[in-house]
């Protein structure tokens, strides 16, 4: 099923515009144009089909967008945007289904620390609608654990090795189908061959990405998607809002050079949002001044174990297979390390898996960090059988203190967080990493690539915040339903017809993966949203 329309066929007007279709695009673009709206979701970057990601090197290179101070690599549709930081380095996806499409797919709901915060309003906190967002999340996304979780290396090794840390690993839940099924977006689904690809995109079509879920249910009740449209900015007219396109992301293609509605719901990532907010507040529009503020990385970083005494096997193989082994999802087990007096001190460790398109040049990135030798055999004999078939590759997740700040800085958003690198959360996490990998028989390796372009900061793939949720203008910058507050008209006071609903409406760190959490409190920002405009956010799913 195609999803989206060429920019052509944009018409002037719409009801709601959602800028950006990943988790919180989805989940808004399904529950209006099941509501009856007249639905556009613009996004910048193009819609993959399954069987095209990037199955090889090449491939993949093609598709990396690499943005920076000084330096801009590779086309701006590109799915796998890298932005280089003079603080911290962030990975997020570009494309129609946003994150999803090249995540690992882990679901965890946070502990209940998290959301006893009183950073967050208590109406939201104590809302039984919190547990109703989740379950809507978990009916449409559907995790799972592997039922073979247990039998693939990469879990075996980090089970012998979790002796270090004193916590067995357990399998964590993914949204991977692992029998032939229909998704909740009326998809039909293969199942997972296992080939460990999930983070360079899933060729078979068993992740359950926003592209097979919400954003087909949208499309089949008259949602239109447009990609690639790439929007700048927004402003407040007479009859509700305008959207600013910009019409050099793509050369060739022909662009109104605005469009209205009477709302707007900005899910363009924790980093798409907060840069249209800030060009927006720039050009005179009244938003509170707490915005790019509470930035997180969810104390998020992927690290390496190299040269473990036994095959771990922590290589996606592709589809149709590269070779008479399975590597098992991205992500098959987790340890979870739950401190009871602080909560900051928890941690979930999970086994990561390399998609199989960067297998030819995984050697050549760890020649900086003076493993030649190795590098230059798994260059002869391939990284399925050298020492890289040793290789360990972990995503750790955990809390930090959320002090960063998004700005623009001419006119391109940039993080600014001068201590990110202390935050005490990455000696933590190196500290139980390296035990883990000194236990595996390898070396640690938290950064293959530390020290050349890339400098020594930390990297995330969770990035969060910046139009944080508060209980007023004071202290964050959408209320708990996802509205923008308007400052100008008085600290509680919301613009009309002015939503954020994705990742950036966090206002800390979640300690786990954040993709549940984004999902439920979309579906929860919906259900008071039918509420305040008279509609019911209907999520039931077809049989
Ligand atoms: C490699 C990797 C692995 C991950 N693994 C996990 C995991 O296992 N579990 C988990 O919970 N999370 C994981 N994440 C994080 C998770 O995918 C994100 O937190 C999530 O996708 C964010 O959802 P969102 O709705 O906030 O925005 P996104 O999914 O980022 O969607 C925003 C969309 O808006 C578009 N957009 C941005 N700016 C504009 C603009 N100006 N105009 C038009 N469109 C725009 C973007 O192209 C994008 O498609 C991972 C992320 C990566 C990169
Ligand atoms: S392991 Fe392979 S088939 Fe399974 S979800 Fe990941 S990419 Fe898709």
């Amino acid at each position: 099923m195609r999803l989206s329309s060429p920019p052509a066929a944009l018409k002037p007007r719409y009801d709601v515009i959602v800028i950006g279709s990943g988790y919180g695009g989805g989940v808004t673009a399904s529950r209006l144009a099941r509501a009856g709206k007249r639905v556009a979701v613009l996004e910048r970057g193009r819609e993959i089909p399954t069987g095209e990601f990037p199955a090889r090197f090449p491939e993949l290179r093609a598709q990396m967008q690499v943005t920076g101070a000084r330096v801009k690599i590779g086309p701006s549709t590109g799915l796998y945007d890298v932005r280089f930081g003079e603080h911290m380095h962030v990975l997020v996806g570009c494309g129609v289904g946003g994150g999803s499409l090249i995540n690992a797919g882990v679901a965890l709901r946070p502990d209940p620390r998290v959301f006893a915060d009183p950073v967050w309003p208590r109406v939201l906190s104590s809302d039984p609608r919190l547990d109703e967002g989740y379950a809507r999340a978990k009916a449409w996304l559907r995790p799972q654990v592997d039922p073979n979780a247990r039998s693939h290396s990469k879990l075996k090794v980090l089970h012998a090795a979790s002796e270090a840390l004193g916590v067995a690993p357990e399998p964590a839940e993914i949204v991977v189908s692992f029998s032939d099924t229909i998704s909740a977006g009326g998809i039909a689904q293969p199942a997972c061959t296992r080939c460990g690809d999930c983070v360079g995109g899933c060729n078979v079509g068993a992740k359950n990405t926003v592209a097979l879920t919400y954003l087909p249910d949208a499309v089949r009740h008259g949602a239109e998607i447009f990609a690639p449209v790439r929007v700048r900015d927004i402003v407040k007219t007479a009859q509700g809002w305008s959207v600013t396109l910009d019409p050099d992301h793509v050369k060739g293609e022909s662009l109104p050079v605005s469009l209205e509605a009477e709302m707007i719901v900005l899910a363009a990532g924790t980093l798409g949002s907060t840069e249209i907010l800030l060009r927006a507040r720039a050009r005179g529009l009244p938003v509170s001044d707490r915005l790019g503020t509470r930035f997180s990385a969810n104390g998020d970083i992927i690290a390496f174990g190299y040269g473990a005494k036994s095959t771990v096997n922590a290589i996606g193989v592709g589809h149709p297979s590269k070779t008479d082994f399975v590597t098992g999802a991205a992500v098959s087990g987790q340890i979870q390390i739950t401190d009871p007096d602080d909560l900051a001190h928890s941690l979930t460790i999970q086994e990561g898996a390399m998609p199989s398109a960067l297998a030819p040049v995984l050697p050549v990135l760890f020649i900086p960090n003076g493993r030649l030798l190795g590098a230059v055999q798994s260059l002869i004999s391939g990284v399925y059988k050298g020492p890289f078939a040793g290789l360990q590759t972990f995503f750790a997740v955990s809390h930090d203190s959320a002090s960063g700040r998004l700005v623009l800085a001419n006119d391109r958003l940039e993080i600014a967080w001068p201590g990110a690198q202390d935050e005490p959360v990455y000696a933590r996490l190196d500290k139980a990493l390296e035990s883990l990998v000194t236990r595996a028989g390898g070396k640690y390796v938290k950064n293959p690539l530390s020290g050349t372009m890339m400098g020594h900061q930390p990297a995330t793939a969770h990035p969060l915040g910046g139009c944080g949720i508060g209980e007023d203008a004071d202290s964050g910058v959408i209320d708990h339903k996802g509205r923008v507050f308007d400052p100008s008209a008085g600290a509680s006071a919301v613009h009309r017809g002015l939503y954020v609903i994705d990742g950036s409406v966090m206002p800390r760190s979640l300690g786990v993966n954040p993709l549940l959490t984004i999902t439920a409190l979309a579906e929860r920002a919906l259900m008071h949203m039918g509420d305040d405009l008279g509609f019911a956010a209907d999520a039931t799913i077809a049989a």
